[in-house]
């Protein structure tokens, strides 16, 4: 970078300044040089850098740590192109909301309505429908057949787990009675019902699978995610499971977006951990070779395995006595007998490690592997991560924190389905118990949070308030003794975070030498009700020290 392109030596003051540096916590203005962090304090000591450069556009406003999120998905922005079929109202990247399905009728209303503007054959895609909020029946192909029986119909749910499709598209690729591929659904008479769960059932439908894929892999998905980001107030996002290290023309375009000074957010890509264990090396390498392109808004510290399936959708696999209502369609992705030969390259490359795991078998599974990859090949500072971990238990909470490892809890869950898990999934006991941060805490097991975008809307206002009230979508407390403080919620949602993807001495919070990066708020979530942190309007964000406010703004 040439001097001159540098961003010119700037002071902004602001009502309070959150800088989650503990042992520099608050500042009423922060000066920035070279889109770094020179001072956090008052004006006269910004001052005292010889700066005369003062703004004050953020004088009523609240700075923070730029929020980190720790896990999601660049799919995020695919709501662009494929339409939203979600049970909440929702903002799309560009600013716009879409209100929420509240029933399979109105589900099939809203494809009709879309079959009769694509021409007969046309598949038709749709995304973030959420099954568990409907009293009525479970959704099926008989529902999509009522809205056409002329376009393969593919719904995809909002867990990421689960595809329903119509009898046009069971037509289409032959799935029949008695067919043999795992994640299949079948009705009482032996016919498939349109449930496809897991990604290699839904596969089958490979036309509309593949189109999904297209949209994600779009450079426009890129930007429309990083849109949504910032409109967030996040200033770091995961790709979580990305294929970059495989895809020289998506790394091209990732590249070229990142680099672009108007790109809104730092992307951390996690390939995903996929394949046979064969494939592996070839994985390291292909990162290691992606890692020497990175620059500052492109990273590549982490990988991403998947374990298991999603606690709504019944295929995480859990512990005796299972699931409350006895349904129980426990998947694990990978042969739990091979995650330490899978994960054993990473390790040794010294690549972290983030595993979801939803139910608790699996979190044991990956905490044993990590103890048994420990034994093999020491590694004090591996920061290996449970994602999700919304069903560990005391002990194994206790086991992963002897062995240096670090959890991200998915909070949102308690309200978006924490009446679910209480009456539905895991019952009255365990519900409670999800998602543990107070026992995190309490323990010194290190955590964050996150909303696994696109299948909770990104923001840490939203996370933080789940971890801080715990008060689900039906006004009740669940688990009052996982309930946090403000300040250790704020730290979960910023550097925390960044001690998860490696990147804490970049990122993660305001303190001198590290990025500019910061949330702006026109509230402290510090001191407004507790119950009013998730309304927090963004302002936007500021990132390497250049403001980026949201379309609203
Ligand atoms: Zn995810």
């Amino acid at each position: 970078m040439t001097q001159s392109s540098l961003p010119a030596d700037i002071i902004y003051t602001a009502r309070i300044i959150r800088t989650a540096n503990p042992s520099r916590p608050t500042g009423t203005a922060i000066a920035i040089r070279d889109g770094k962090v020179l001072c956090v304090g008052t004006l006269d000591e910004c001052r005292s850098w010889g700066i005369s450069n003062v703004d004050t556009r953020f004088e009523d406003k609240v700075l923070t740590a730029g929020f980190v999120e720790a896990h999601s998905h660049v799919m995020t922005g695919m709501y662009h192109s494929i339409p939203y079929v979600g049970w909440f109202r929702r903002q799309m990247p560009d600013g716009t909301w879409v209100d929420g399905i509240k029933s399979t009728d109105e589900l099939t209303h809203r494809i009709a309505h879309i079959a009769e503007n694509t021409p007969p054959g046309e598949s038709i895609v749709v995304s973030g429908f959420d099954p568990i909020y409907l009293k009525t029946e479970r959704l099926s192909r008989h529902h999509l057949d009522a809205a056409t029986t002329l376009h393969p119909v593919f719904v995809f749910h909002a867990s990421g787990h689960l595809a329903t499709i119509n009898s046009f598209a069971l037509a289409k690729y032959d799935i029949g009675p008695g067919h043999p591929a795992p994640g299949v659904g079948f009705d009482d008479e032996g016919f498939p019902n349109g449930e496809l769960r897991e990604p290699a059932a839904m596969a089958l439908a490979s036309d509309e699978f593949r189109a999904i894929g297209r949209v994600i892999a779009q450079p426009d998905t890129l930007v429309h995610f990083a849109s949504s980001m910032r409109n967030a107030g996040i200033t770091t996002a995961t790709d979580l499971g990305a294929h970059l290290h495989q895809n020289e023309r998506v790394l091209t375009t990732t590249l070229e977006a990142t680099s672009n000074p108007s790109f809104p957010v730092r992307i951390v890509s996690a390939s995903r951990v996929i394949g046979s264990v064969q494939d592996m090396p070839a994985s390291v390498e292909g990162i290691h070779k992606a890692q020497q392109q990175s620059n500052d808004k492109l990273h590549f510290p982490i990988v991403k395995m998947v374990l298991d399936g999603s606690i709504q959708g019944f295929t995480a696999v859990i512990d005796w006595p299972a699931y409350h209502t006895g349904e129980d369609h426990g998947l694990f992705l990978l042969p739990p007998e091979q995650v330490v030969d899978f994960l054993r390259p990473f390790h040794e490359a010294g690549l972290g490690i983030h595993c979801h795991c939803n139910g608790s078998t699996t979190s044991q599974v990956f905490i044993d592997a990590i103890e048994q990859l420990l034994k093999e090949t020491p590694w004090l500072n591996h920061r290996h991560t449970i994602t999700h971990a919304q069903l560990i238990t005391q002990a194994q909470m206790k086991k992963a924190r002897n062995l240096g490892m670090s959890a991200n809890f998915f909070v949102n869950h308690v309200f978006y389905w924490g009446d679910q898990h209480r009456e539905i999934t895991v019952g009255p006991d365990r519900a409670h118990s999800m998602n543990p941060c107070g026992s995190a805490e309490r323990m010194g097991l290190q955590f964050s949070f996150h909303t696994d975008a696109p299948v909770t809307p990104p923001g840490h206002l939203h996370t933080m308030w789940c971890a801080v009230n715990r008060i689900t979508a039906s006004d009740q407390i669940l688990g009052e003794h996982e309930r946090i403080s403000v300040d250790r919620a704020f730290h979960a949602a910023t550097i925390d975070a960044a001690y998860q993807l490696h990147m804490d001495h970049m990122i993660g919070s305001l303190e001198v030498g590290k990025h500019a990066d910061m949330t702006v708020l026109e509230d402290d979530p510090y001191e407004v009700d507790p119950m009013r942190i998730k309304d927090i309007r963004v302002w936007g964000t500021v990132l390497g020290g250049v403001p980026f406010p949201t379309p609203t703004t």
